[in-house]
């Protein structure tokens, strides 16, 4: 990848139809859904989620439909808003009611976003995508980690909230802990690092 494709939205709308046309997870399903990253010149932070919402209720969004709302409640603690963040999934493509892609296969589109965009903070939502980024022991309680030079925070996915009411006063208090992670920044070095 060359310097200037690095900058280019270009290259990001390239990166997208190469997602759109990706045949890996369904090579012979047509009507495959995919939820596009938005193009950010300078985001301030970095998201990845799981996968898109398997009853499509907001094709091509990602944190649309149920979990919309708890999304942009957490923003607000970060003092964020979706035009400030770079939002992505671990797997980009489902099929209408029926299964989700491959976390192996789509894999690589996310390595590639990240190798792009070389964020120094990056939110994780939910145990697949915590498990598959910085391994599966790695708690889930907003308390960032500095990986290779990267501050990771890792979150319960929003849809807890969602489908556990109850636990939303608790799923916020590791929000608040994740905003304050946030806040301090990276450039924290911890026994990671070495
Ligand atoms: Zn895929």
């Amino acid at each position: 990848m060359s310097e200037t494709m690095r900058i280019s939205k270009e290259y990001h709308a390239y990166f997208c139809r190469r997602l759109l046309t990706c045949k890996k997870c369904f090579p012979e399903t047509p009507g495959k859904f995919t939820d596009m990253p938005v193009y950010r010149v300078d985001p301030k932070l970095f998201i990845v989620g799981h996968a898109p919402s398997l009853y499509r209720t907001e094709p091509g969004f990602c944190f649309g439909g149920s979990s919309r709302e708890i999304f942009a409640e957490i923003l607000e603690r970060f003092n964020l808003t979706r035009g400030d963040v770079y939002i992505t999934n671990l797997v980009k493509c489902t099929i209408v009611g029926e299964t989700i892609g491959s976390e192996e296969y789509c894999f690589k589109h996310l390595v590639e976003e990240l190798d792009y965009y070389k964020p120094k903070q990056v939110l994780v939502f939910g145990r697949v995508a915590v498990s598959k980024l910085l391994g599966q022991f790695v708690p889930m309680n907003g308390r960032s980690i500095m990986l290779k030079g990267v501050q990771w925070i890792p979150l319960p996915h929003p849809m807890l909230a969602v489908y556990r009411p109850a636990a939303k006063a608790g799923y916020f208090k590791l929000v608040n802990e994740a905003a304050l992670s946030y806040k301090r920044g990276s450039g924290q070095r911890s026994l990671w690092d070495y």
